[in-house]
């Protein structure tokens, strides 16, 4: 039966973007706020609200019983997590469902699976696809990790099976230095994820992240191409673009089989992201993990395919099958994204969560703007620093970074502080331009001042 009343258990861009989905479905949105986000975009937008609980995550969109109790009191027919809090937690799937709703994900079993990173490694090796040599398993004390690295060769990356957001991970380049940040990476990974559990596997120098979309029902699995991520800070996303460009035609479908392998493999139902890094010089990709949600970039896969992934997303878990079939999806052009944060980039990213004053929207062909602001919206201090996202799409790369550079131009938030002028600079730069970079490209890049330099505002 399909979806008719879909509570959205998350907040700020996500919950804007799923709100839409759904009302263009002819579905009712119910949004689940907490008491800090009472005056929310997606509170306005939704048909219905409830609010969950006092602002701390923990209190309200952590909190499964509220959660669960909110949904069946608003009679709720499914729940979307979006990306972050819940959503990949096998736990809360398992409680929606056993509380006779649907999840709109994967089932709980799956992303039990795929969210351990040593067991997802095993499943892609069985479905045939390349992860980066490492560690048969966990390993379970500083003796075998040193065996391990000492089989694979130095440097490596020490890792927490549970991880992400960019936490639980060290680079190791030599023995001493893995017997000191193994204890560390264990005890950053319990306290993050409740899992102290660790693996080792190669570090690869200077590689490309490179992930690919997914779309399942459950029996058939499809793809919707690549996206290249590799500007990162801290380990986490910055810029993101659709497709990427240092791939040839030849890889690009064998990496995309091989995401394709794994997905039927497990049978997976809704959307879904894996993730490899890519040895340009080998020209060799190796998988690393599975994102089993809705990802924060997938608008520019949507505007390089004109694929809705979230609409199928929540179509597929109503019980419809995939809307379309491998050869019915096509890319033309190319996409980039930037993530706008609540940051100084000048004052090394610090939180700036302000009250926006004034907002202009970038506009025109090819432009969009997922975000959760409005004129006088007091940006709470509680959540993540993320705002919203700028998307280009148009028919070249170098078309796009000129589109982004004018939407960036164009925009004007007044009243808090954005990464805006990060983005304008990354655009400016040469390499960026010539598309050379990798995923240890721009921490360098901004200890050397090239923020500053080029800003007006420093
Ligand atoms: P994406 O690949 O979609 O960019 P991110 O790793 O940036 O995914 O995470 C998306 C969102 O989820 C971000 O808001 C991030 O802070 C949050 N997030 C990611 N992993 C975790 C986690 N383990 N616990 C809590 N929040 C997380
Ligand atoms: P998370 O779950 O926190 O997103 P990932 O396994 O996706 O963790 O790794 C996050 C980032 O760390 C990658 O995008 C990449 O930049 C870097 N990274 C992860 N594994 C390796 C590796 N083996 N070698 C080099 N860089 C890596
Ligand atoms: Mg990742």
């Amino acid at each position: 039966m399909a979806i008719q009343r879909l509570f959205i258990a998350n907040r700020g861009e996500i919950a804007v973007r799923i709100v839409r989905a759904a009302q263009a479905l002819g579905i009712h949105a119910i949004q689940a706020h907490s008491e800090a986000d009472t005056d929310m975009l997606a509170v306005k937008l939704a048909d219905e609200a409830v609010c969950i609980g006092p602002a701390p995550s923990k209190d309200s969109y952590l909190k499964i019983d509220a959660i669960l109790k909110a949904a069946k009191d608003t009679g709720a027919d499914a729940i979307h997590p979006g990306y972050g809090f819940l959503s990949e937690s096998p736990a809360f799937a398992r409680a929606v469902e056993a509380a006779g709703l649907i999840f709109v994900g994967p089932s709980a079993d799956t992303i039990e699976r795929m969210g351990d990173k040593v067991a997802a490694r095993q499943a892609a090796e069985a479905a045939g696809v390349p992860v980066v040599p490492g560690s048969d398993g966990r390993v379970e004390d500083v003796a075998s990790a040193v065996a391990v690295a000492e089989r694979i060769g130095f440097p490596v990356m020490i890792k927490a099976a549970a991880g992400g957001g960019g936490r639980g991970i060290r680079v190791a380049k030599t023995v001493e230095e893995l017997k000191t940040l193994a204890p560390q990476a264990k005890s950053e990974a319990e306290a993050a994820f409740g899992d102290g559990g660790l693996y080792v596997e190669r570090a690869i120098l200077s590689p490309r992240h490179i992930e690919v979309q997914i779309l399942g029902d459950g029996e058939n699995a499809v793809h919707c191409y690549e996206r290249e991520c590799s500007l990162q800070r801290r380990r986490q996303k910055v810029w993101e673009e659709a497709g990427a460009a240092c791939l040839d035609d030849e890889t690009r479908e064998a990496l995309c089989a091989s995401a394709v392998a794994l997905a039927k493999a497990v049978n997976y139902r809704g959307a879904g992201t894996l993730e490899y890094l890519y040895d340009e010089a080998a020209n060799q990709f190796f998988f690393i993990e599975m994102n089993t949600r809705i990802q924060v970039e997938h608008p520019v896969t949507e505007m390089l395919t004109g694929v809705d992934l979230v609409a199928e997303m929540i179509q597929v878990c109503g019980g419809a099958k995939l809307s379309m079939t491998q050869d019915q999806i096509t890319r033309t052009g190319h996409a980039i994204e930037v993530r706008l944060c609540a940051e100084d980039p000048f004052m090394n990213f610090m939180p700036w969560p302000g009250q926006v004053k004034t907002l202009k929207e970038p506009t025109g062909e090819g432009v969009r703007f997922d975000h959760f602001l409005s004129e006088g919206y007091q940006i709470p201090p509680f959540y993540d620093s993320l705002l919203g996202k700028v998307i280009v799409h148009a028919e070249t790369r170098d078309a796009a970074i000129d589109k982004l550079v004018t939407a960036l131009t164009e925009m004007e938030i007044e009243g808090t502080k954005t990464t805006a002028p990060l983005h304008l600079a990354l655009a400016a730069d040469p390499a960026v331009r010539a598309g050379d970079f990798h995923t240890q490209w721009l921490e360098p890049w901004l200890e050397a001042g090239n923020l500053t330099a080029k800003g007006d505002a420093a």
